[in-house]
């Protein structure tokens, strides 16, 4: 039933690499540019310097800039395209630019040689009616298209925009990973919550993901060890804010950075192989994978074992006229298989969540038992 349910699996979905000849031996697609095009001049020679990385593929910058309060730069709008032609004719970058609404997408068709790729900013990810407007009209458009997670931590959410944009038959796409915003203070501007696009990878597969470290990081220092592990987690690609002069930048100043350190950034990052045919690497990796695998046997054989108990335990208590819950013995496991964890180097976190998880079940089995007893 599962099977019919899903029988798309997306697998038609074309990564990066086969969007444009000049992408096809790149393991890492770097995408660099400003936040925004601000000037001619600005626009340009930040375009020139980039050019001159050699890892350096696709040139961005915003020209409709969705601010999240008003009174802010908003953008330069459609005199922006005229210097993104600009920019691939004297660089022979690739470009790419963000759109919100069907005006943005009709206005890129119309300049045609100035865009090659657009994105889909975190603001309009975030809104399923704005993304099918959007996907209404892409298609004729015939530009790949990028699609940043929405603000707020929501996994269905960025699937649901990437299947929008799917199903208006587009198969150019690549998600970018640019982290989530919380209320709450923290040393990054927005949380990366890695898990997020892992699970997207193991459902895409076929999908490239892009980190964009600069808005996760929002401070120049941060961003070499977001990237770092983000190439740990073999993503497809980076796009990084580079500006010929951040501080002067009209948006996002805070985290831009020159292309310059941009060139100096990517001298320290490593870059990762998402496989290896070395057989002695492959043989020691399989042994590895040998004891996981056994562990893991056990530790379910162990759990199975565990949940039988319960269920005598949940017997005996309903024979006995015992309720279900005993918050003491439940205390007592919590912290003394919590100084256990703290002993074998286990993360108490983790810990307390995975026998929450247990806990969680075992209640469950024994509401089973009992309502059969009831019933008997
Ligand atoms: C941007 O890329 O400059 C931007 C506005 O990003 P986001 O949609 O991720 O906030
Ligand atoms: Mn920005």
């Amino acid at each position: 039933m599962r099977q019919i349910l899903n029988m798309n699996n997306y697998n038609d979905i074309l990564s990066i690499q086969n969007w444009f000849p000049q992408l096809n031996d790149k393991n890492n697609i770097l995408i660099a540019g400003p936040c925004s095009a601000e000037t001619e001049e600005q626009v340009l020679n930040t375009a020139i310097a980039i050019s001159k990385i050699p890892e350096a593929e696709i040139f961005r910058a915003g020209i409709w800039k969705p601010r999240t309060r008003p009174g802010s730069f908003e953008g330069v709008g459609e005199i922006g395209l005229e210097w993104l032609k600009k920019v691939k004719e004297k660089t022979g970058l690739l470009t790419c630019v963000e759109v919100a609404t069907v005006e943005h997408i009709k206005l890129c068709k119309e300049h045609k040689d100035s865009v090659d790729i657009l994105w889909i900013g975190a603001r309009t990810t975030v809104n399923p009616f704005s993304v099918q407007e959007l996907a209404d009209v892409l298609l004729n458009c015939n530009k790949p298209i990028m699609i940043k997670n929405p603000v707020n931590p929501d996994l269905n959410l960025w699937i649901g925009a990437i299947e929008r944009i799917y199903k208006s038959g587009i198969k150019k796409i690549a998600a970018v990973h640019r982290g989530f915003s919380a209320f709450e203070p923290s040393k990054l501007r927005n949380i990366p919550k890695w898990e997020i696009p892992i699970e997207l990878k193991i459902q895409f597969p076929d999908l490239s993901i892009i980190n964009d470290p600069s808005h996760i990081a929002g401070k120049p220092e941060y961003i070499a060890e977001i990237a770092q592990y983000a190439l740990d987690l073999n993503m497809n690609g980076l796009m990084i804010e580079t500006h010929i002069n951040p501080k002067a930048a009209l948006s996002d100043a805070k985290q831009q950075i020159t292309p310059k350190e941009l060139s100096e950034l990517l001298k320290k990052l490593e870059y990762r192989l998402p496989e290896n045919d070395n057989p002695n690497f492959n043989n020691n990796l399989e042994q590895f994978r040998y004891k996981i695998d056994s562990i893991d046997h056990q530790i379910l054989e162990l759990l199975s074992y565990r949940m039988d108990i319960v269920e005598n335990i949940a017997k005996y208590k309903a024979e006995n006229n015992v309720s279900i819950l005993q918050l003491k013995r439940w205390r007592e496991i919590i912290s003394n298989r919590l100084k256990f964890a703290d002993e074998h180097n286990l993360d108490k976190d983790f810990v307390k969540t995975l026998l929450e998880l247990v806990h969680t079940e075992s209640i469950k089995k024994q509401k089973r038992i009992f309502n059969l007893k009831k019933e008997s």
